[in-house]
């Protein structure tokens, strides 16, 4: 398979896989290596879903974790067993894992990383950011090469300063706009998970992510992606409105927004190429 990843050399290359509470998983690539941060989809589904990008599942060298929920863990045994890929995740979070659902066996290779201390994957920079959210050591991530950088933050319940001074830095992010307050308070979660969902370690508000983008709004930032939107709290509709009064009226010509679906992939982004995008293979 010609992959679309040596069609694009010296470029840095995302794609939404999915987004949600069903199942998390966000491709980043480069001409010589390719991540997932999160795989909370089936093995079947990743691999289905790379596919349509036009890129062979065996271009993936790894899986990065960003926080042990089961809609971002899901796909991960099986992923890196068929695969033969290593999973990054932090010390605390391998902790957890072990004796619980998602115990890996040996032949999985587990490494580790620490939040705020940036490794690389192959010819990729990841730098790990800790963001609030109710699981053992949660972080996003900043992956790409050099400047072309993309940052994944969801699964947060609050902004932090250090989650602004990263996500600046990216020109693609791929935010959390998880509900809207007055459907959660309004629905039929009962007292407790509303609680929890609103929390500043639960989930980022339509609101609480417009106010991230008037910060990113004079960066570098030229594509940002709404993602794990909730079924039952949100409407795509509502958090466009909200992620356009957040980027503002100056910098909508400059700011790409896009939905990050649950169930349909998006194509392949290649940073500083819009004007050649291509449409995925299906
Ligand atoms: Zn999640
Ligand atoms: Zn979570």
């Amino acid at each position: 398979m010609i992959s679309n990843l040596d069609l694009f050399r010296n470029s840095v290359s995302f794609a939404n896989l999915g987004s949600g509470s069903r199942g998390n998983a966000t491709l980043v690539a480069c001409q010589t290596d390719a991540v997932l941060v999160d795989c909370g989809l089936s093995c079947r589904q990743v691999q289905r879903r790379v596919r349509r990008l036009g890129i062979a599942a065996n271009r993936l060298s790894a899986i990065l974790l960003t926080h042990e929920h089961t809609d971002h863990i899901a796909g991960v045994r099986v992923t890196a067993q068929t695969l033969r890929i290593p999973v990054y995740m932090t010390a605390p979070c391998r902790e957890r894992l072990r004796g619980g659902r998602l115990d890996l066996p040996e032949d999985v290779d587990v490494r580790t990383f620490k939040p705020a201390h940036p490794f690389r994957v192959g010819a990729l920079e990841i730098e790990p950011f800790r963001v609030p959210h109710d699981s053992v050591d949660p972080v996003g991530f900043a992956v790409g090469v050099g400047t072309d950088r993309v940052g994944v933050a969801t699964d947060m319940g609050s902004s932090a300063p250090k989650v602004i001074d990263v996500l600046r830095t990216c020109r693609a992010v791929l935010l959390e706009f998880n509900h809207d307050e007055r459907m959660v308070w309004g629905g039929e979660y009962p007292q407790s998970l509303k609680e929890r969902v609103l929390s500043r370690t639960g989930h980022l508000s339509n609101k609480q992510a417009a106010d991230i983008l008037v910060e990113l709004r004079r960066g570098v930032t030229e594509e940002i992606w709404m993602g794990h939107l909730s079924e039952s709290n949100n409407t795509p509709q509502l958090a466009m409105e909200a992620a356009r009064a957040g980027v503002g009226h100056r910098a909508r010509k400059r700011i790409a927004l896009r939905l990050a679906q649950q169930d349909d992939p998006s194509t392949l982004v290649h940073l500083g190429r819009k004007a050649i995008r291509r449409r995925s293979a299906r």
